[in-house]
């Protein structure tokens, strides 16, 4: 038997690393029953996860590896902390009466939610019964897992397109991106509301005709709510180094203004409502 640990408050920016060494494998992290899982930490003041005032809990277990990502120390789950359910949920109480109070819910992030789909399916409903409104950002890479017992819970996907070319989306997480574009497909045709969030990263993401492809694959879709532009920044640069890990990005420019006004443009003569 697994011992728990702390659910523990914190940033994205903090490092955690090796808090459970014993955990499984990341691609075979669902429990099914989702009684525990392994999260990184959780915040409770983020206005930009969701609409309102959000709290974000943070799951460890990803199978991208993103050159820019700012999490490394989420992939593993034997990074993160083992909780249960009970833990969660008598933590968000605390929270949901100022959460409903500002409009606001939870969001489960990560790492990658859908990688412990039974536990964040079960945070979820949990949300749902003190009457947030909930959301997840997810890749997408794993959207053939949610089965409408998931999407049943949740109000709004905030689905990450790294990127509109399949070699570059290659290139930037090592996995394919079909499944993401069939998750998005599959979203629209049942009305699910989106926002997609695309990281601009120079050099990497940045090319007119990479924007171009997300901007027109999304510009039809009428649950798409909003388009984000994320500029890339070094934040998380420390993390790489600190875990050891050969971090490509070392030298990549933060993404300047006017070529974030560039991007967001595209995506708006598209037909995107962009920010
Ligand atoms: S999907 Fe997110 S957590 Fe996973 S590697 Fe990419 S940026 Fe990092």
């Amino acid at each position: 038997m697994l011992q728990l640990g702390k659910l523990e408050a914190g940033s994205r920016h903090d490092l955690r690393v090796g808090m459970s060494p014993d955990a499984p494998a990341d691609d075979d992290a669902d429990d099914r029953e989702g009684r525990f899982g392994y999260a990184h930490s959780y915040e409770t003041s983020s206005r930009y996860d969701g609409p309102g005032l959000r709290a974000v809990l943070f799951l460890s277990g990803c199978l991208l590896r993103c050159t820019y990502c700012h999490n490394p120390d989420t992939w593993h789950l034997k990074d993160g902390t083992y909780i249960s359910i009970e833990q969660v949920v008598s933590r968000l109480a605390d929270f949901a009466p100022a959460l409903r109070s500002m409009g606001g819910g939870l969001t489960i992030s990560g790492g990658e939610p859908m990688v412990q789909l039974a536990f964040t399916r079960r945070v979820l409903a949990a949300a749902k019964d003190m009457g947030l409104h909930t959301a997840i950002e997810t890749s997408g890479f794993l959207g053939d897992r949610a089965d409408e017992k998931f999407l049943s819970v949740l109000d709004l996907v905030i689905l990450d397109i790294k990127s509109g070319d399949p070699d570059t989306y290659k290139k930037a997480t090592g996995r394919d991106q079909a499944p993401t574009l069939r998750f998005a497909e599959r979203l629209a045709k049942m009305g699910k509301p989106v926002w997609v969030r695309f990281t601009l990263v120079p050099g990497l993401t940045d090319d007119p005709d990479n924007v171009e492809r997300i901007a027109k694959f999304v510009a039809p879709m009428q649950n798409v709510q909003w388009v984000e532009v994320q500029p890339f920044h070094q934040l998380g640069a420390f993390k790489w180094k600190a875990m050891g890990i050969d971090y490509k990005e070392a030298n990549t420019p933060s993404a300047p203004p006017d070529l974030v006004k560039r991007v967001v443009g595209q995506f708006q003569a598209a037909g995107c409502r962009a920010r």
